[in-house]
């Protein structure tokens, strides 16, 4: 049986959250490991270009998450590489996170594991996603100020998306599956008065390129079956997200299926912290996922303090 592994505070995932959270609790010196599956970054290695994170100008998601990345470990805070298989409460409140690299022990454990975007599973979206697909209006809107967008879902997400790109180009378009949006009537109401334009009961069939970038999108009418094809320079994807939340079923969860936390991130559950996009937040970002790790790991470093003291 592999040994255990002692901390002060083991994270789950190394996305900028988790990054953030490692490098404030390595930094008040706290013993600390960021747990990943497979790289460090998380959705932010698939960002072409970020222009928004406050104090650089502009920098690829890859160099950004490397500099979060180094920064953590420049403070003492370990990052092993491993996939948690499950995470275990004992009887004196602490944790034994176990995973494919052996058991780690300790009284707090930060869930840094994201949400991930459901996909369109369409032709030509893995392949442009960077390069004219994005999931995120915030960080890639501003690229295609003043061209033709196409904003596909029917959600709140993607009304209010709608509506952000709208400042940016008066020709954006709304693709829904259905004749009716699920979409809160007050933000349907408000991107309709906006001149978005939209277009009912139409599938996506394909997001079709030429040199690197996306050119036209093809698309079925789901009552005629008709299929048709139209120029598009940026196409953004929302139709829905699903919050990585299976290691902690035994914490609380919004309607939505994000980690409930207070004020300080903690969950439901004394000693689990969740951050970043897991949890119930309305405005993900990657300067708010930072955010919440400084938070987390300040209040962690607190509950180890006041709550565990001489019993870790
Ligand atoms: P959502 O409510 O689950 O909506 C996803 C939309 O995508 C639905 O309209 C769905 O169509 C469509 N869709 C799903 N799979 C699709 C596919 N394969 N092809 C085409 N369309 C597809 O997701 P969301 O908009 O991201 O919102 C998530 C939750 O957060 C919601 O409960 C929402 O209320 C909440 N939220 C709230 C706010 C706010 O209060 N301002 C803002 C954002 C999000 P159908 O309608 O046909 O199923």
């Amino acid at each position: 049986m592999a040994e255990s592994k002692s901390y002060d505070v083991v994270i789950v995932g190394g996305g900028p959250a988790g990054l953030a959270c490692g490098q404030y609790s390595a930094r008040a010196g706290r013993k600390t490991v960021i747990l990943e599956e497979m790289a460090t970054g998380g959705q932010t290695m698939v960002i072409d270009q970020i222009e928004n994170y406050p104090g650089l100008e502009k920098i690829s998601g890859y160099e950004l998450a490397m500099k979060f990345e180094q920064q953590a470990i420049s403070f003492g805070c370990e990052i092993a590489y491993a996939t948690v298989q499950d995470i275990q409460r004992l009887e004196d409140e602490s944790f034994v996170v176990n995973t494919t690299d052996g058991p780690y022990c300790t009284p707090v454990v930060v869930i840094a594991t994201g949400a991930k975007h459901r996909n369109l599973e369409v032709p030509g979206e893995a392949e442009f996603t960077g390069h004219g697909v994005s999931y995120c209006a915030t960080c890639d809107g501003p690229f295609f100020r003043k061209k033709r967008i196409l904003v596909c879902g029917g959600g709140d997400s993607a009304c209010q998306e709608a509506l952000f790109l709208s400042k940016l180009s008066d020709d954006v378009t709304i693709c829904h599956r259905r004749d009716r949006f699920r979409a809160q009537a007050s933000l349907v109401k408000a991107m309709q008065e906006s001149g978005i334009k939209t277009m009912m009961d139409t599938k996506v069939l394909s997001i079709n390129g030429q040199g690197g970038k996306v050119t036209s999108v093809t698309f079925q009418n789901a009552i005629t079956g008709e299929t048709f094809t139209q120029d598009y320079a940026g196409v953004f994807i929302f139709v829905g997200s699903i919050a990585q939340t299976q290691l902690v079923p035994q914490c609380k969860k919004d309607d939505f299926g994000y980690l409930a936390t207070d004020s300080h991130r903690m969950t439901s559950v004394p000693g689990i912290f969740a951050v970043g996009d897991v949890r119930d937040t309305p405005f993900r970002q990657i300067v708010t996922a930072a955010a919440d790790g400084a938070v987390a790991a300040h209040y962690a470093s607190e509950y180890i303090d006041e709550r565990v003291g001489q019993k870790y």
